[in-house]
């Protein structure tokens, strides 16, 4: 089961930078990893369309976890291209209540009543999950040869996808700003390490992260090794 990775790279509101999404072809049609904030959905809409992914052949869309910058099209997604939104069960409070600080430690009130503002993320853009994802869930019923890992940290419910042939979608449990290493905005940073030492014993070869550009794994290790304490 090979496939094919495009990344879409779609900037963010008020010079928040820009989040991937990962569409990736299979044999059997289109899995899409996240779907960036609303802000660009045209532009989203019409990186899918050049791709050939269109109604019909998206077999899934996956969501690393809940913010707004990365589940902000999935309910017209869904809606659109008739398919499946699947995500961890402890970060589905947030995109069916439209709060990123569902299931959260940090966050206060101000930033909570703010965020929907800052992303665009309308009511309408509320949704709840057609499926559950945990550790060792298996896509391939999906096309895609790949598990799912549990990897707490940016948030509870925060997943990777790993693929058999080495790639791992990560969320925003790591980035890629000015190198690689773990993400800046951690809710709880024991299980972000936790979530790090799991992936430390599995076969990765490439990194897909959220935010910044893909790396290798190794060059991840080697700068998380030197930055311990
Ligand atoms: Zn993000």
């Amino acid at each position: 089961m090979p496939h094919r990775i495009k990344t879409i790279g779609l900037s963010l509101p008020f010079r928040l930078g820009s989040v991937n999404c990962y569409l990736i072809e299979t044999d059997d049609g289109f899995v899409l990893i996240d779907t960036g904030g609303s802000n660009k959905r045209a532009d989203l809409l019409r990186e899918l369309k050049g791709a050939g992914c269109k109604p019909g052949n998206l077999n899934l869309i996956v969501l690393t976890h809940g913010d707004f910058d990365h589940i902000g099209n999935c309910a017209f997604l869904r809606e659109k291209f008739g398919t499946r939104a699947a995500m961890h069960i402890d970060d589905g409070g947030m995109v069916e209540r439209g709060d990123m600080f569902y299931n959260r430690e940090s966050g206060n009130a101000l930033l909570r009543r703010m965020a929907p503002i800052l992303f665009r993320f309308a009511k309408s853009d509320r949704f709840k999950p057609d499926q559950y994802l945990e550790e060792g869930d298996d896509l391939s019923g999906y096309g895609l040869d790949a598990r799912v890992l549990h990897l707490a940290g940016h948030s509870k419910g925060s997943i990777g996808i790993l693929t058999a042939g080495g790639d791992l979608f990560c969320g925003d449990l790591l980035e890629n700003r000015d190198k690689p290493g773990l993400g800046s905005i951690m809710d709880d940073l024991a299980a972000a390490m936790a979530s790090v030492e799991k992936l430390r014993g599995s076969d990765i070869h490439t990194v897909y992260p959220g935010h910044g550009s893909s790396f290798a794994w190794e060059l991840f290790m080697r700068n998380h090794q030197e930055s311990d304490p």
